[in-house]
């Protein structure tokens, strides 16, 4: 498995498993379980979920796939910015534990920026850290001002990550968060990379992977991680597609690729505002 370098220079899986909309069925539960399993054999051991997801459903669901597994999993779990005050971080954080069945959190991330300051959140952070609860904190949804922000607060420097929208259709960030996060050798997490599906069935997509004898997924997923610097974290509830997603990892897509998808699908000429979903 290809790994990232945060900045604490502990090294994580460059591909992990996003678990949004799991744990909502029951029909699809043993799938599911099984699927997650199969991430961690194939060496997906970052499993990104969320107090929001399903209203916990998703780690529950966790919770049981990773039963008697935990030492395998970078686990990333995230925060509601309603609830990111000292007292109420530390509370969700503990609800999220529940749920997971495990004694603490990799990595702990606000979930957008909300009404709650800054340097409460990452004072709550620091607090869970020093008591063990999570090894690491982050952000998620942060723009390059916020994250200027984020570092003006005292501790803020210590996030380990950015995780933010970032895919061949949303190139936002390359204008002016990536570089700044390059600058401070903070990895992004790309979510959604693969567009919560919908890159898959665009027509451009489609017949570049066609031409090149990959599918969509590994092409979408191939490009995300192609300078060795981003996280992916695409979601899928069947072992089939995640072996098929986690194939992305084997292809390098040559310079002569890599222009033919900047052809395909420029960047923005200029910054624009974060997009989120
Ligand atoms: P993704 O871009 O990962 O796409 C997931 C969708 O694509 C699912 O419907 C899945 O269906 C389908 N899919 C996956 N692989 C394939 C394939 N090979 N062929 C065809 N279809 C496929 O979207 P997500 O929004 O789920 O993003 C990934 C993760 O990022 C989330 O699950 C979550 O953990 C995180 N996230 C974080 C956000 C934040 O604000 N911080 C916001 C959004 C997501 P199926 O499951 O049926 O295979």
């Amino acid at each position: 498995m290809n790994t990232v370098e945060l900045p604490s220079g502990e090294r994580v899986a460059a591909m992990g498993v996003g678990t949004w909309n799991m744990g909502d069925s029951a029909a699809a539960r043993a799938e599911e379980i099984a699927t997650i399993r199969l991430g961690l054999d194939l060496g997906a051991t970052l499993i990104d979920t969320a107090e929001m997801y399903g209203d916990g459903a998703s780690e529950r669901l966790i919770g049981a796939a990773i039963e008697g597994r935990r030492d395998e999993v970078f686990l990333v779990s995230k925060v509601y910015p309603h609830n990111a005050t000292r007292r109420g971080t530390a509370a969700a954080c503990e609800r999220s534990l529940q749920r997971l069945k495990t004694d603490r959190l990799d990595l702990y991330l606000l979930h957008w920026r909300g009404s709650v300051p800054l340097e409460e959140t990452v004072e709550a952070f620091i607090e869970l850290r020093d008591a063990g609860k999570i090894r690491h904190f982050g952000v998620s949804n942060l723009d390059r001002a916020d994250m200027q922000a984020l570092w003006s607060v005292p501790g803020g420097g210590g996030a380990q990550t950015d995780q933010v929208l970032y895919n061949l259709g949303r190139r936002g960030v390359e204008c002016d968060l990536l570089p700044w996060l390059r600058e401070h050798r903070v990895p992004v997490m790309a979510y959604s990379p693969i567009e919560q599906g919908r890159l898959l069935r665009n027509p451009k997509l489609v017949d570049f992977a066609r031409r090149h004898a990959m599918t969509p997924a590994q092409a979408a997923l191939a490009w995300v991680l192609r300078d060795g610097d981003v996280i992916a974290i695409p979601k899928s509830s069947q072992r089939s597609r995640l072996k098929e997603n986690f194939a992305a990892l084997d292809i390098e897509l040559t310079p002569a690729q890599l222009a033919e998808l900047d052809r395909l699908f420029p960047p923005p000429p200029g910054p624009v505002p974060l997009e989120m979903l």
